[in-house]
């Protein structure tokens, strides 16, 4: 990508976030482009805009990010999931809520960061579905979600680095003959790798974010906040020394997900007290309000929360309402007034990595 193409699609792009309206055309198609003549496929948000707004206040960099859970056997022929995505009409059913999750994300003026693996990809390759192609030529940033023991099996820790790295560069793969996009940047899951960072970078990968422990289904105090940073190594979940220092020369990006004040925000949405989708919501609203909070004019502030497809299961007569009241009454607002801007998860990365 050039340097010198970033500012112009940038300003084209920041002006249509700033009035709320779709991102353009330019946007949209590139992605889906050969790789030789596509300009500029996710354009970053330029420096001084990704940092602070007209008024000079703080701007938080905000998304969604969806989940594709390894759902039946996958590419390595690992079991995984309660479902299968073998059946036609269990997959057919989370295509739907795809479509209709980025279609609402879309009317708000923004675009998912849609994290997938096998066995989704290979049954969309295998059944000639064209969602996550459709997704991406929509402006959707299309990216990896990693379940190491569906992937690797049991035990994966011990496993070398080229070992996950070629696990990984396999559902990359996959990844990019579902959907036509050949740089795929950010990835989650992995948690408990040590040398995870290690392992990313060998597959391509530079952008990282919710870290949870896949034992505890809750995210570490330390990693709570809103300004990203280049860790100095993975974790296994005990020591976050590595994780949580700064190294200048890092090779990934890591986006905390924001000012949250509970350890298990990542997985509350689907335990017995959570309260449902209305108390989540709820939950989520105060949490932006946090972030906004915490976040300081000149430097790169971010907040995101994930969906996954199947799980807008509250009002049987209005399943998406939540979330479309929460665009609509909590967000909207906030991207008129400046003080929120959309941005993809490698957006986010990229106006980090322009900070000056
Ligand atoms: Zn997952």
């Amino acid at each position: 990508m050039k340097r010198s193409t970033l500012s112009f699609f940038s300003s084209l792009v920041i002006a249509s976030l700033a009035c709320g309206l779709p991102a353009p055309a330019t946007q949209l198609s590139a992605e889906t482009q050969p790789a030789e003549t596509a300009t500029s496929s996710e354009p970053a948000l330029s420096a001084d805009e990704g940092l602070q707004n007209e008024a000079g206040t703080a701007v938080l960099l905000f998304d969604i990010g969806m989940h594709i859970e390894p759902m039946g056997e996958t590419a390595q022929g690992f079991p995984s999931g309660k479902n299968d995505y073998h059946k036609p009409q269990f997959f057919e059913g989370h295509v739907e809520d795809m479509l209709t999750l980025a279609q609402i994300v879309e009317a708000h003026g923004g675009r998912m960061t849609i994290q997938a693996q096998s066995p989704f990809t290979t049954v969309a390759i295998e059944s000639g579905n064209p969602i996550l192609a459709d997704l991406a030529a929509r402006g959707h940033e299309i990216a990896l979600h990693f379940h190491e023991d569906a992937h690797l099996g049991k035990n994966p820790e011990p496993l070398s680095i080229q070992q996950w790295c070629d696990v990984m560069k396999e559902e990359i793969g996959y990844i990019t003959q579902a959907s036509g996009v050949a740089d795929i940047r950010y990835w989650s899951g992995g948690n408990l790798y040590p040398n995870l960072y290690e392992a990313a970078e060998c597959a391509g990968l530079d952008v990282n974010s919710d870290w949870k422990s896949p034992a505890t289904q809750s995210t570490d105090m330390s990693l709570i906040g809103v300004n990203p940073w280049r860790p100095a190594g993975g974790t296994d979940g005990a020591d976050f020394t590595l994780f949580t220092q700064h190294d200048p020369n890092g090779a990934i990006v890591f986006l905390p997900e924001g000012q949250y004040d509970k350890e298990n925000f990542a997985s509350m949405r689907r335990s017995e007290d959570a309260g449902g989708d209305e108390a989540y919501f709820e939950f989520l609203k105060e949490s932006l309000y946090a972030s906004l909070s915490a976040a300081q004019a000149g430097k790169v502030n971010v907040f995101h929360f994930t969906v996954h497809p199947g799980e807008f299961l509250g009002d049987p007569q209005d399943p998406f309402g939540v979330i479309e009241r929460f665009l609509t009454e909590v967000v909207d607002p906030l991207v008129v007034s400046g003080q929120v801007q959309w941005a993809t998860y490698s957006q986010m990365a990229d106006a980090y990595a322009a900070q000056p």
